[in-house]
């Protein structure tokens, strides 16, 4: 069983140094909770609840917390994908709702699996996901100070492998901060989250970068051909150096190989491996 966390990247300026600590004391509990849950829970559950937990952590841009877009709205964006059942499921700038991955969660039994928008919304309130605002004081300071550009990273994650050797990942954002209302995050496509047998992987940084890379399912794809995971990754993301793509990874693989890999400093993430936890 192993469990791998992200909680997206961090600008370097001093006052982010205290921002980057608080980060990594809530990531160390939550890789806690999530380890102790997978002890009893499949992959999928497991990274469904975990998320859910990084999603009401106000640090980290997804849930609550979550940046505010240039018309002052929050859009939430996030998917799951199950790697037994090949099954990815999502929404996509949906409003006003706590826990978006519970969403996707529910989608996942879904003829229908990926929801954008007002229709995504209107399945949360058919299956009682209540209103929600999740805009935080300090957020709407940071957006009154048109401050984005040093705080829009913090996207969350988190991939799983359970006892019954099945993979899972899941990913949750309140996109780049700033962006054009309708901008869609790699967070809930294929390219950000992915699964399947072999690997699975959850991405944060610059959605742009991250689809023009492909790099979930790129990954996945090369660990799927025989390629180690840390080969896989390091080769995805040299792929994304011609356009300086700004991508941040963390993955494990169902030969148990657990690996965290970024094309630019500093993303912060946890994991526990054997039991054994490891933190950045
Ligand atoms: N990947 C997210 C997006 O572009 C942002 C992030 O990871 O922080 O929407």
């Amino acid at each position: 069983m192993k469990i791998i966390i992200h909680g997206g990247f961090f600008s370097e300026s001093q006052t982010n140094q205290e921002v980057k600590k608080a980060k990594q004391d809530a990531l160390a509990e939550i890789i806690k909770l999530g380890h102790k849950y997978l002890l009893s829970h499949t992959a999928v559950e497991t990274v469904v609840y975990t998320v859910h937990l990084l999603e009401n952590c106000e640090l980290f841009n997804a849930g609550t917390g979550s940046q505010i877009q240039s018309d002052g709205k929050i859009r939430l964006s996030a998917s799951l994908m199950d790697g037994k059942t090949m099954k990815f499921s999502g929404v996509i700038n949906i409003e006003d709702v706590k826990n978006p991955i519970c969403i996707a969660e529910k989608l996942l039994t879904y003829e229908d699996r990926v929801l954008s928008g007002k229709g995504a919304q209107d399945f949360a309130r058919e299956n009682e996901f209540k209103y929600y605002n999740p805009e935080t004081p300090q957020r709407r300071r940071e957006y009154e100070k048109k401050l984005s550009d040093s705080i829009r990273l913090g996207t969350v994650g988190c991939v799983a492998l359970d006892v019954y050797g099945n993979l899972a990942a899941a990913t949750s954002t309140g996109g780049k901060g700033f962006e054009i209302p309708g901008r869609v995050s790699d967070s809930a496509t294929t390219a950000g989250n992915y699964a399947n047998a072999f690997a699975a992987i959850s991405c944060t940084g610059v959605g742009e970068d991250i689809v023009s890379g492909a790099v979930a399912s790129n990954i996945v794809t090369r660990v799927t051909d025989a390629m180690p995971l840390a080969m896989a990754t390091e080769k995805t993301l040299n792929e994304l150096k011609p356009y300086d793509g700004f991508a941040g990874v963390i993955g494990i693989s169902a030969t148990g190989e657990i690996y965290h890999a970024d094309t630019h400093p500093y993303m912060v993430w946890a994991a526990y491996d054997n039991g054994v936890e490891v933190f950045a």
